[in-house]
């Protein structure tokens, strides 16, 4: 496959999950984009973005696929899993609620995703300081418990969100090589 004058080794699909409103479209164009929109919900329609990184010498095309507003009607349909090697699970770490469907969201990939899937953990909006609902340790616990990778990101600021993506990217290159 061709992108340009760069010869493509790896397609990784790597879809992001979790409640609505946790960030996961600005998550999403702060990695493929380096862009956070402040007047952003026009998801609809838009299906997956994509950049190209390098993993070891290797060029690997990220296509992160984004639920466009789908969640909100618990309509994410198996064709959404299909072929997804990771997983970016988001909750909001000022709403507790959203830690607390994680577990729900876990079985959903269970139920759906290749067994192999990677999944990373990710508490997002870390920047709201001042209104933190979710300590890290609950995450890390869990995400031990599980077998996950966690992160806490601020799409707003940028923070972790690359660090994220690349161990995801890494892991999956490791499953696959
Ligand atoms: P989605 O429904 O999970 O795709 O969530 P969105 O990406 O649409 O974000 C929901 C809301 O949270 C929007 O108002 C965003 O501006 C805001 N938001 C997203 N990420 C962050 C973040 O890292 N920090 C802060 N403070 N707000 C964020």
């Amino acid at each position: 496959q061709e992108n340009g004058h760069e010869k493509i080794d790896y397609v990784f699909k790597v879809v992001v999950i979790g409640d609505s409103a946790v960030g996961k479209t600005q998550i999403l164009s702060r990695f493929t984009k380096n862009e956070f929109c402040f007047d952003s919900k026009s998801t609809i329609g838009v299906e997956f973005q994509t950049r190209t990184v390098t993993i070891k010498s290797k060029v690997i095309k990220a296509q992160i696929w984004d639920t466009a507003g789908q969640e909100r009607y618990r309509a994410v349909t198996s064709a959404y899993y299909r072929g997804a090697l990771g997983a970016m699970l988001v909750y909001d770490i000022t709403k507790r609620q959203t830690f607390d469907h994680v577990a729900r969201w876990v079985e959903e990939l269970r139920a759906h995703a290749d067994t192999s899937i990677v999944i990373m953990l990710v508490g997002n909006k870390a920047d709201l300081v001042d209104q933190r609902a979710v300590p890290s340790e609950d995450a890390v616990e869990f995400s031990e418990d599980q077998g996950l990778f966690f992160s806490e990101t601020s799409a707003l600021n940028g923070d972790n969100v690359e660090t994220a993506f690349f161990r995801v990217l890494e892991e999956i290159y490791g499953v696959v090589s």
